[in-house]
């Protein structure tokens, strides 16, 4: 007789899977995370039942969570002082580490890692962040802003719990929802996310790798630059591939399964700008695919093979028969190099832009567009990024208006056809001259180019969507010959000038497309492992490179 499979009491949060991964990971902690859920009746109450079901779902996958749940108008609250519902409080007797707000969507990655440093009772910090943080002499009260649609934010967040729990004698930290707590996103002026303030000072726009992270909390102004005082170990490997985007991660894929050892950097989020990407359409094998989603399936990928040094930064490379990789905690030897470094959001370059950035001025619809619902913005652009972002705001009740300098839309007739067919307002021939506001923005200067007429229009958004320019500081640094227009410059097999050197994806200009960087990338693996199997620099004169030479 076929068994059927026993059915649990209620559907699970997260499918069995996820569910019993969790429950692995939570059983193994040496001890208890308590945490304790503040709500009260008629305030956020949608946010309030999100909350209880959340934990009261974490609670019952294993015992190692105690959750107790208190009303906002009683003793406990005014205890600790909590005035905002929905409220979480962990290990209140250990540490000084609160969330306002529910930590759902892209948070629930905030909510497991801060369970499991929790339970290990450990901020595994990198060496060099312990000795930054043993530095700090006064009180540091933190404030991450965060919303429950930006990738980038609980890597901010995550380090931000790691310094409360290395240094609870004065860290107190407060992770704030900016959606479900915009009263005090707007005393902040936060309007993007993750933002992130220190004594009420801001000290980071975006997210860092963790020592930029401690010496911004150090220093309370945001850093640029780590220079580590000692190594955490070297690694020897046969491949460095330098970002964690489409290509970085293929060619990490690749280069494994072809048997080379293989260590891929990444500082910053996984995926490049693939996980802010609202809605993918032409992914083959998948007719519509949230960005996100679809860097989740590709990192899952990749480390079945590869492994990914996330968080960490490039800070220096010696080129040579051995490369060394200097990054913020190690260094890296290696055969061979792949600088697949991604691109930059491109600046509008007006005044306004720089003052009012997360203040209304955002380069990310995904992360800040649902702080925007019931509010005008306007989305600068004309190509498959600003059309995507377009329809994705108006999507979310964002009142959309596009803004383009030219008559017609370079983006995809399909994109296009959508713009029109959701009655998204364009404003055509059309250029900011200035963005401007108080506090945040207020409304932009615009001129109608063929007209010359310069106009004020109100809105309180501005989401900038004019393309991207090449990551290439680091190619620079090494004297990596560019194109004219600023890429990097290789020959077919992917090789720079310099050997042992590749590069793959969108630093290399072309398509720009998620499936050209991945093969980008996948024949940068391919030629490496060619190369370093069959050396083109021992062959005869004829078979070298014509770029690159030893
Ligand atoms: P893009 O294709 O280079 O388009 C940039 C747009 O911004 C153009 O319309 C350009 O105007 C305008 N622009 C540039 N500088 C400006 C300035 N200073 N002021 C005002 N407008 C300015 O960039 P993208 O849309 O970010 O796309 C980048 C790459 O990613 C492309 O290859 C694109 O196909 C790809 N992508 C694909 C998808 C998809 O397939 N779903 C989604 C996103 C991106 P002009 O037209 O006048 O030059």
């Amino acid at each position: 007789m076929p068994q059927t499979r026993p059915q649990t009491e209620q559907a699970s949060l997260w499918g069995n899977d996820v569910e019993e991964n969790l429950r692995i990971a939570f059983d193994s902690l040496p001890n208890k995370v308590q945490v304790m859920l503040f709500t009260e009746k008629g305030q956020n109450d949608v946010l309030n039942k999100a909350a209880m079901d959340l934990l009261r779902s974490f609670k019952k996958i294993s015992d190692k969570i105690e959750l107790s749940e208190f009303d906002l108008s009683g003793q406990e609250a005014k205890k600790w002082n909590v005035t905002s519902s929905p409220t979480l409080i962990f290990d209140a007797d250990r540490y000084s580490i609160r969330y306002l707000g529910v930590p759902y969507g892209e948070e629930g990655r905030t909510l497991v890692g801060m369970i499991l440093l929790l339970g290990f009772r450990t901020g595994n910090l990198s060496e060099q962040s312990r000795k930054v943080m043993e530095k700090i002499g006064s009180k540091r009260e933190i404030k991450v802003f965060v919303s429950p649609t930006c990738p980038y934010c609980p890597d901010q967040a995550v380090n931000a719990v790691k310094a409360a729990i290395e240094r609870p004698d004065i860290v107190s930290l407060e992770i704030i929802d900016i959606q479900s707590n915009q009263e005090i996103a707007n005393r902040y002026s936060a309007f993007s996310v993750p933002q992130t303030f220190a004594n009420d000072v801001l000290i980071a726009y975006g997210a860092q790798p963790e020592e930029l992270f401690v010496l911004s909390l150090q220093k309370l102004e945001q850093q640029t630059v780590f220079i580590p005082e000692t190594d955490a170990g070297i690694v020897e490997t046969d491949v460095v591939i330098v970002g964690g985007g489409p290509s970085g991660l293929a060619a990490g894929i690749y280069a494994v399964r072809s048997g080379l050892k293989t260590s891929v950097i990444e500082r910053g989020a996984l995926g490049g700008q693939v996980a802010t990407t609202p809605v993918v359409e032409n992914y083959p094998g998948f007719t519509r695919v949230p960005g996100k989603t679809l860097v989740d399936i590709l990192v899952s990928h990749a480390l079945e093979y590869v492994q990914i040094f996330q968080g960490e930064e490039v800070l220096g490379v010696q080129p040579g028969p051995i490369i060394e990789v200097q990054t913020s905690r190690r260094k890296f030897l290696a055969k061979a190099l792949i600088l697949a470094t991604g691109a930059n959001y491109k600046k509008l370059e007006v005044p306004g832009e720089m003052h009012f950035m997360g203040r209304g001025v955002s380069y990310c619809a995904t992360c800040d567009g649902p702080l925007f619902k019931g509010k005008k913005v306007i989305v600068v652009g004309g190509g498959n990024s600003a059309v995507t972002e377009a329809l994705y705001l108006n999507n979310i009740d964002v009142w959309t208006t596009l803004v383009h300098r030219r008559d017609t839309l370079r983006a995809q007739e399909h994109l296009v056809k959508n713009i029109f067919s959701n009655n998204i307002e364009v404003l055509w021939d059309t250029e900011v001259v200035e963005i401007r506001g108080k506090e945040k923005v207020g409304e932009v200067l615009l001129r109608n180019i063929t007209t010359g007429l310069v106009y004020p229009f109100p809105v309180q958004g501005v989401f900038i969507a004019i393309g991207y320019e090449p990551s290439v500081s680091l190619a620079k640094s090494l004297g990596i010959e560019l194109t004219s227009d600023g890429f990097i410059k290789h020959d077919s097999n992917h090789r720079t000038n310099i050997a042992g050197i590749y590069s793959a994806g969108d630093v290399e200009g072309g398509y720009k497309q998620i499936v050209t960087a991945m093969g980008q990338g996948t024949e940068a693996a391919l030629s490496v492992f060619e190369d370093l199997t069959h050396p083109y620099w021992t062959a005869g004169e004829e078979s070298k490179s014509e770029t690159a030479k030893r």
